[in-house]
């Protein structure tokens, strides 16, 4: 029986020949010719002011960090389920992720949990868009304007997502996208920052190039580069950048791909969901997703566990997803929860994410489906 993991990487045309012709052009470090040819398609799939690649979504994390001007014992505000890269980000400038709990529908922040978090210490929020789904936007930032807040967006999962039109990326005043091989579109390892305030951009660059003005002195605007902030180096090499380009080259064809499964599998669970007996991700009102992720939420920990030995009995790789944060060593130690998350440890007991990625066929799919059933139909206390 063929095993179906839950995620396989694919290339799917130009990738080799792209990093053949970087390796031809005789620059292996940034900044060349395909990492500004992967800063505009970015710019053009999101309608951001400037994108800027790095090496990886946590890196466009800290950067975001770095240009809100976090300081030890400034506060974020964070929804506790989410992955660790948007609580290190902040921790690492000294200051503290708040966890706030997520909306049972959407498992993304609770807009209202978000505003009660607020304190005079609070200098942003990081909003996550978890599945792909953007989080509610514009009540977060209402927040943040009235508070006088940077609102962030980890947007790792939902290239090519949009909210009442706009695309993720252009939802909040920056975004850290990712290129993870467990992403969409994939590098590897690889990710980009996307800035929606002109103000912002030039900062940026500095603190991608080690805190030096080198992105001017390549322009022509300076003679000599110099340390003029803090950085490091967040840019990743041009043969990444190869590859990405011919990944971002196909994302219409991804982007269809994906939500073709994600559509197929929603026929297949639809009666079980009508039983109440699972859950599957239904777009928030005013959302387009991205086919990045379908989950199912389950009964219980227990009957989540038990479809994920059923499933891997069968070959088929079902994870489970975030463990909170809040009650994570590092969450106790850098951060503090804002009330009880008692959303974010009900449905991180219960959800499980199924296989999805480019090259996996419609029968695999449909053998998933019918493996699930099995399980999801069979009399309770098995
Ligand atoms: C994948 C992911 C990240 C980290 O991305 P990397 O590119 O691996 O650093 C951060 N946040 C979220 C929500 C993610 O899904």
């Amino acid at each position: 029986m063929q095993k179906i993991p839950f995620n396989r990487p694919s290339i799917l045309g130009r990738e080799l020949a792209n990093v053949r012709t970087a390796v031809e052009l005789g620059q292996l470090s940034g900044d060349g010719a395909f990492t500004r040819d992967c800063n505009q398609r970015i710019v053009a799939l999101t309608g951001a002011k400037s994108a800027l690649l790095t090496h990886s979504c946590t890196a466009a994390l800290e950067m975001a960090a770095l240009l809100c001007n976090l300081a030890p014992g400034d506060e974020v505000i964070m929804p506790s389920f989410t992955f660790v890269s948007t609580a290190n980000a902040v921790a690492l400038r000294g200051a503290v992720p708040v966890f706030v709990d997520i909306d049972p529908e959407t498992l993304n922040i609770d807009p209202e949990a978000a505003a009660r978090a607020v304190t005079p210490r609070t200098k942003a929020i990081f909003a996550v868009h978890y599945a792909g789904y953007p989080a509610p936007m514009d009540r977060l930032a209402k927040t943040a304007r009235d508070h006088g807040l940077l609102l962030v967006e980890d947007a790792a999962q939902a290239l090519g997502s949009t909210l009442n039109g706009t695309p993720a990326g252009a939802l909040g005043d920056m975004a850290a996208f990712s290129f993870h091989e467990t992403k969409n579109i994939v590098s590897g390892e690889g990710g980009a920052l996307t800035l929606m305030r002109p103000d912002l951009i030039e900062r940026a660059e500095i603190i991608r190039e080690k805190g030096t003005n080198r992105s001017r002195f390549l322009r022509g605007q300076v003679d000599k580069y110099t340390w003029v902030d803090l950085g490091s180096s967040f840019l990743p090499g041009e043969l990444i950048a190869a590859f990405l380009a011919a990944q971002l080259d196909e994302a219409g064809a991804i982007l269809a791909r994906r939500l073709a499964i994600f559509d197929r599998y929603t026929a297949g669970f639809q009666d079980l969901e009508g039983s109440g007996r699972v859950r599957m991700p239904h777009p928030p009102a005013g959302v387009t997703g991205n086919g990045h992720m379908f989950y199912i939420l389950l009964r219980d920990i227990d009957d989540r566990d038990g479809f994920i030995a059923h499933m891997r009995a069968a070959g088929i790789g079902t994870p489970f997803h975030y463990v909170p944060l809040h009650s994570a060593p590092a969450g106790l130690r850098y951060g503090r929860a804002d009330g009880p998350l008692q959303v974010t440890d009900d449905i991180s007991a219960r959800l499980v994410r199924l296989p999805m990625f480019w090259a996996l066929e419609d029968a695999e799919v449909d053998r998933i489906i019918t493996t699930a059933w099995a399980w999801l139909t069979a009399p309770l206390g098995q």
